[in-house]
């Protein structure tokens, strides 16, 4: 790290719940001699809460390309500056790229600061798949690109990961099970870390009449997650026999192993299968 250059901290801050702000989150923003952000009467409400007393400078998408090059100037002049969202973790759907990629470019130091963000929280307790998955960002609003991009999620062959805002949840699920049909697993995370937190799952018709059955339900901010489609069914009979021989002579995580290789299939799926026939026998 050049440490006669300033540094550019990119902070992750909470996505509802304050408390989920790191130590190091607070400690960065006490100390660097400028916060840029998104909303700064937003953020005044977190500074206000952990004491925080920084200067802010607004920086959104519609100001972004008018502030980076006093931004850069100022990190070429040595100063250590940090840049918070509204929610979560910057440049994630978020403004920012166009300075993170331009100060590295400058060679200057860009360091993150991890913490919340709604992909990772909604994936870690959703139940789909997780060892790979896709993340999309907001779904289009427009009907034409919705549905593109819905057909692109449905040929995904990892777990589709898609944000959406309340005004949209309803037509966006309805689309969701046009394109993808009743076969496959969703999930959609409401609200998380918040109040109401809630998660949704089944087949894109469940989860929409689980969304639909109350109002509330369709409030909020929403994540949505759609498993992959299954380049070799591991449903289907044969990997199903297999299993059942394997299972008998080996632990359930080897025999998933072996039919995952046998039949080149998704091994986590191969043993969610197992699970399911473990289950069934019992
Ligand atoms: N940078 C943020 C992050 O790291 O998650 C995302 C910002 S993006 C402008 C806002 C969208 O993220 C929302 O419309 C929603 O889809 C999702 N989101 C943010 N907070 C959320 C929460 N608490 N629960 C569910 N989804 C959330």
């Amino acid at each position: 790290m050049n440490s006669k250059t300033g540094t550019l901290y990119i902070v992750a801050t909470p996505i509802g719940n304050l408390e989920d702000i790191t130590y190091r989150a607070v400690e960065t923003l006490k100390r660097v001699g400028l916060v840029l952000a998104e909303d700064t009467r937003h953020a005044s409400i977190l500074f206000k809460r952990f004491d925080i007393k920084t200067p802010l400078l607004p920086y959104h998408e519609h100001n972004e390309r008018k502030q980076l090059s006093k931004v850069l100037r100022r990190l070429s002049d040595g100063q250590e500056i940090a840049m918070i969202s509204d929610a979560g973790t910057p440049l994630i759907s978020d403004p920012g790229y166009p300075l993170v990629s331009e100060a590295r470019n400058s060679g200057l130091n860009v360091v993150p600061i991890p913490g919340p963000s709604a992909v990772i929280a909604a994936l870690s307790a959703g139940g789909l798949p997780t060892d790979r998955f896709c993340f999309e960002g907001f779904i289009p609003a427009k009907r034409g690109p919705r549905r593109e991009f819905l057909a692109r999620c449905a040929r995904c062959t990892s777990t589709a990961v898609m944000y959406e805002s309340c005004h949209r949840i309803q037509q966006s699920l309805s689309q969701v099970l046009d394109t993808i049909g009743p076969d496959r697993n969703i999930v959609v995370a409401r609200e998380l870390t918040k109040k109401f937190e809630e998660f949704y799952s089944g087949n894109a018709e469940q989860v929409l009449e689980q969304v639909m059955a109350k109002k509330e339900n369709q409030k909020g901010e929403f994540v949505i997650m759609i498993s992959g489609v299954r380049t070799s069914d591991p449903d289907d009979l044969q990997a199903r026999k297999m299993l059942e021989v394997l299972m008998e002579e080996m632990p359930l995580k080897s025999a998933a192993r072996l039919v995952a290789k046998l039949v080149e299939g998704n091994r986590n799926q191969i043993y969610q299968l197992g699970l399911q026939m473990q289950a069934e026998q019992s």
